[in-house]
This record gives C-alpha cells, structure tokens and sequence, in this order.
C-alpha cells in the first residue's frame, strides 16, 4: 500500500544529491540502508556557534508533503526501546510509515499491540540494537535510560560500528554523556533527542526534536525524525539537548503550578474558574497547555498524557543544572516543592496537572 510520508527535504540546488559531500563523509562509518532519495538535509538545524537557521517549515513541507514512498522502501531496521505513553505511538508512526521496526519493553504485554501492527520483538535491548541499523530509546527516567543503553543486556552490548543509537528520552546531561561514551567505546554513533509534545504530538507525529550529538546520525535519522516529528533542533555537543529540553520543562511545571493557584484563588473568591480558563485563553499570557488542561482541571479530572512524577523528576534536573552553573531559579524551586508534595499524596501516575490537588485543602 503506498503511504504518504512526512519528509522534510531543503529546497535545494543539488536536490537531487540530497546529503551533500560533506555529510556523505561524515556519515562513512554509519551506512544504513536509507534510500538515497529519502535523505535529507534537516531545515532546523544550528550548531551551538552558529545562529539558527529557520526556514518556513510549514511552507516547505507542504511541498514536501508531495513526497510519496511504498512502505518498503525503508529498508533500515529500526529499533525501538520503551513502549511507555510516548514511545508506543511514536514506534507505531514508523510502523504506520513502512518502517522495519523491532520493539522491545520491560514489560512485554506493551509490544504485543505493536507486534500487531507488524513490528519484530526481540527479548533484550541487548539484541534489538544488535539486529537493527539504528535504535531509540525512550525510557522514564536517568536511570532506566542508564540501564537500558549500559546494564546487563544493555544495547551496548549488541551495538556497534556502523550502528546509531538515539535517546529521545528526558535525561540530564551527565546522563546522557555517560551513555554517548559507552555507546561511542563501541563504534557506533550516538545522539541525544529528547522531545518537546506530549501524548496527542506523538500520536500525530507533531513531535519538536531537540538534538545534539553526532551530526551525520542526525542527518541519517532525519527521514525518521520526521516521520514522528514537526520539526527538529540540532543543538550541537551532547547535553545541549538534554539542557534544552530541561529549561523548557523546567518552565511548563512553573506555569502549571501558578495556573493551579489561580483556577483555585478564583474559585475562592467566587469567581468561575471556567471563565477563567476563557479570560486567559484569549489575553497574551494565553497557551496551549492552558487551554488544553484547564477544562478538565476544573473538573478535578486528570487523565495522565504527562506523568505527574516525570514533570518533578524534569524539576529536579533542571534545578541541578541552574546548580551547576549557580542560576537562582526561586520559582522553579518553589513549583518543584508543590509537585513534590503532589507525589506524597499519591499523584505519581496522574497527569501532571493534578498538581493542583496539592493545593486543595484536606478534609
Ligand atoms: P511512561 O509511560 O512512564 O513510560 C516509561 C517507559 O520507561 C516504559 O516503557 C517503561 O517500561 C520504561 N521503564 C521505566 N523504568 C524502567 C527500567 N528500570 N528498565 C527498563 N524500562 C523502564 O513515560 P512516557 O510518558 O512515555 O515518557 C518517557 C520519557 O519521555 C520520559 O523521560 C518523559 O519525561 C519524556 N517525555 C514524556 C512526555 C509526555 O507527555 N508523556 C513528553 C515529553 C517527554 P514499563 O512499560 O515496563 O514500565
């Protein structure tokens, strides 16, 4: 059946050499098999030195959209590690796409919807990254993704050159640093992309990429990244996307504890905080996030896109890394208290919304 691909290509001069000579070098010790037409150059793309380069993404990939590619065209086999909230639809737009997907999940039960759809399984990530051409990783936290790349039946051990492995998962730097090395020791190439969006993003492939790592398995994923995602960020050195990731959610936990406070500051002093909801929606300070969970916070409904316990470990990092370069962070600090606070009364698993119930007085 052919499908109808999401790739993004540079409207370029040479487009019909889409990876330029340079990037043909880079990549000479990491060759899967992508079909020569489906690489391309990515439209985000900076280095930490350089400024950015936007492109009209919207513009150009609706050209881009044109694109059209039978399913078994990508013949790069493509691991997926951690079918959680975000890896399951994520893995299941490459199967969707034509990929050659082999999936992997501590607890097994996860694939099998996956395994319906197509995709191979193999028992360790261990044997994922040893049989396919690159492998994501999408774990909870530092130390699953710790585990998974480097314990025992850890990718690592099956990786090698001419091998790419790619964490989209949400980790500090150090994190990410230690599994870039273990993984590079190997041969192989490793690059760091965690991602902004949440539940619907990744089921809609609307996915924001933050990478950084090694450039050429940048540009050799980028056919997959746009296949999951809307657009993508090369950051340069690893960690930089890890940090970037941070800040941003590092400031969506302070905006959703300060949204708590004043739903319930409303409601106290009889106003309806649905009109609330409607007042902001419409000023300046108006966003998505807010518009989004506000209804059903009103409501004291909370179905979970963004677990309550990742939001506070995203806290926590991006505390440690002002720390580390002695940013006051006050605000964030505080919001990080109140999510904590929201675990202890057992939130863990709700969305992270739900930090407004430690808000509420006790009865
Ligand atoms: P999730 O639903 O909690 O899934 C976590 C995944 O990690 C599951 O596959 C889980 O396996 C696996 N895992 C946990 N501990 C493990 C261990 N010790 N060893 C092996 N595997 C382990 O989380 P998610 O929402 O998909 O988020 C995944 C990552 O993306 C997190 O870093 C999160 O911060 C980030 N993120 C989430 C969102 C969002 O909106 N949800 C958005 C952007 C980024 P089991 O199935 O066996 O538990």
């Amino acid at each position: 059946m052919p499908l109808l691909l999401k790739f993004s290509f540079y409207s370029h001069s040479h487009s019909s050499h889409f990876l330029s000579s340079t990037a043909m070098a880079m990549c000479s010790s990491f060759c899967p098999q992508i079909p020569h037409r489906l690489k391309g150059k990515p439209f985000f793309s900076f280095s930490s030195k350089s400024k950015p380069l936007f492109l009209p993404f919207k513009l150009i990939s609706s050209q881009a959209s044109n694109v059209t590619a039978k399913a078994d065209a990508l013949s790069t086999r493509v691991g997926f590690l951690g079918l959680g909230i975000m890896g399951s639809p994520m893995a299941q737009n490459l199967l969707k796409a034509g990929c050659d997907v082999t999936v992997w999940n501590r607890t097994k039960s996860k694939c099998d919807p996956l395994i319906n759809l197509g995709a191979k399984y193999m028992p360790s990530p261990e044997e994922v990254a040893a049989s396919c051409d690159v492998t994501f990783a999408m774990l909870a936290d530092p130390e699953s993704a710790i585990d998974v790349a480097c314990g025992k039946n850890g990718a690592a051990n099956g990786i090698g050159p001419g091998k790419g492995y790619v964490d989209v998962s949400t980790v500090d730097g150090g994190t990410s640093k230690l599994i870039s090395m273990q993984i590079k020791d190997t041969g192989a190439l490793f690059l760091e992309a965690p991602v902004s969006g949440s539940k619907k993003p990744a089921e809609d492939g609307q996915l924001i990429f933050l990478t950084a790592g090694d450039k050429s398995l940048y540009d050799t994923v980028a056919p997959f990244l746009d296949i999951m995602g809307k657009s993508r960020f090369y950051l340069g050195d690893v960690g930089n996307g890890a940090a970037m990731k941070l800040v941003v959610n590092m400031i969506m936990g302070s905006m959703m504890a300060s949204f708590s406070e004043g739903i319930l500051l409303s409601e106290k002093v009889g106003l309806d905080p649905n009109v609330l909801v409607e007042v902001v929606s419409q000023g300046a300070i108006s966003a998505p996030m807010y518009s989004l969970k506000g209804p059903s916070m009103t409501k004291s409904l909370y179905p979970t896109a963004f677990p309550l316990k990742h939001q506070q470990k995203d806290l926590r990092l991006a505390l440690g890394l002002a720390e580390s370069v002695s940013q006051p962070t006050p605000i964030a600090a505080a919001a990080n208290e109140l999510y904590k606070v929201a675990i202890s009364h057992g939130l863990s698993d709700q969305d992270f919304s739900a930090v407004i119930e430690a808000l509420k007085a006790k009865k």
